[in-house]
């Protein structure tokens, strides 16, 4: 390996560095200062906003949990799968131990992993639906994030329920090498099988979704809609100007752009979510 011992390290960083202009969760506290329009706004207005600035339409990021809130009907979401906790087969260590890692993740989420499942109701209607938590390492998959999301689609085959899951992912989790790295061909193995059952499967791209999870189930839906400005791509833009040594365009992987060059069917403004859901399965399934 004498080779790579004089080698720069790339300058590519984590999750944090491909965010670029909105790394931001939705805001705590009294003030707070959009990072879009630099509007100092209050807390509570933006969420009565949904986390939307009133100002601009900047979308902050929301947790799983608050997801649920918006999209299902009040009560009626049955969190699944609760109990799956992943293994440190690789005994994997980084700048910081991988069980250290999933520690600090798990008292900062209060989740054991980086995706929530159940089954809940979209205005009256039976939906499975499965929300990544970009809070809990960059919302990637690993072991127990593609288990949930394979049982997600096999209770939709089961019930002949549509799915509908929330992305934001920075990709495969490295920690789990290629175990993570099998989710991808499990979670489109169990969305094949589900396909035969004829009911809709809808992905909802938020910022950012990107890597493994961008490359398998994500773009494979029937309706495959955006949050506005989201980052959605494979390798991130970072990556792909170091690589390519050209500038990008403008825009380059966000919503719009995905939706002018025809890899999304609509972006939909975190209020219009839910009416919206409504209106695309009432027309594929009724
Ligand atoms: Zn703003």
């Amino acid at each position: 390996m004498v080779i790579f011992k004089d080698r720069k390290t790339p300058g590519i960083k984590g999750p944090k560095e491909i965010e670029g202009k909105n790394p931001v969760v939705a805001p705590q506290g009294f003030w707070v200062k959009c990072p879009e329009c630099s509007e100092i706004l209050q807390q509570p207005k933006v969420g009565e906003n949904l986390d939307v600035c009133p100002e601009c339409e900047f979308h902050f990021r929301i947790s799983a949990r608050r997801r649920i809130e918006l999209l299902c009907d009040p009560g009626a979401f049955v969190e699944k799968d609760t109990s799956l906790l992943t293994t440190d087969i690789l005994e994997f260590s980084d700048s910081q131990k991988y069980p250290d890692r999933l520690k600090a993740s798990r008292s900062k989420t209060r989740l054991n992993d980086a995706f929530v499942s159940g089954e809940g109701k979209v205005k009256g209607r039976s939906v499975q639906i499965g929300v990544f938590e970009f809070s809990f390492m960059g919302g990637s998959m690993g072991m127990v994030v593609g288990e949930k999301i394979a049982r997600v689609f096999d209770r939709g085959t089961k019930k002949k329920q549509p799915v509908v899951l929330v992305l934001a992912s920075g990709g495969a989790r490295m920690q789990e090498g290629i175990m993570s790295l099998m989710q991808m061909a499990k979670t489109v193995a169990a969305l094949n099988n589900f396909r035969k059952k004829q009911v809709p499967y809808i992905p909802i791209f938020t910022h950012p979704t990107t890597g493994g999870v961008a490359a398998s189930f994500a773009f494979l839906g029937d309706v495959n809609i955006a949050e506005p400005n989201a980052l959605i791509g494979f390798a991130g833009p970072r990556v792909i100007q170091q690589t390519l040594s050209e500038k990008l365009p403008p825009k380059f992987q966000r919503s719009e752009f995905l939706l002018e060059h025809g890899m999304l069917d609509g972006i939909v403004h975190r209020k219009e979510l839910r009416p919206y859901l409504d209106r695309v399965l009432g027309f594929l399934m009724d």
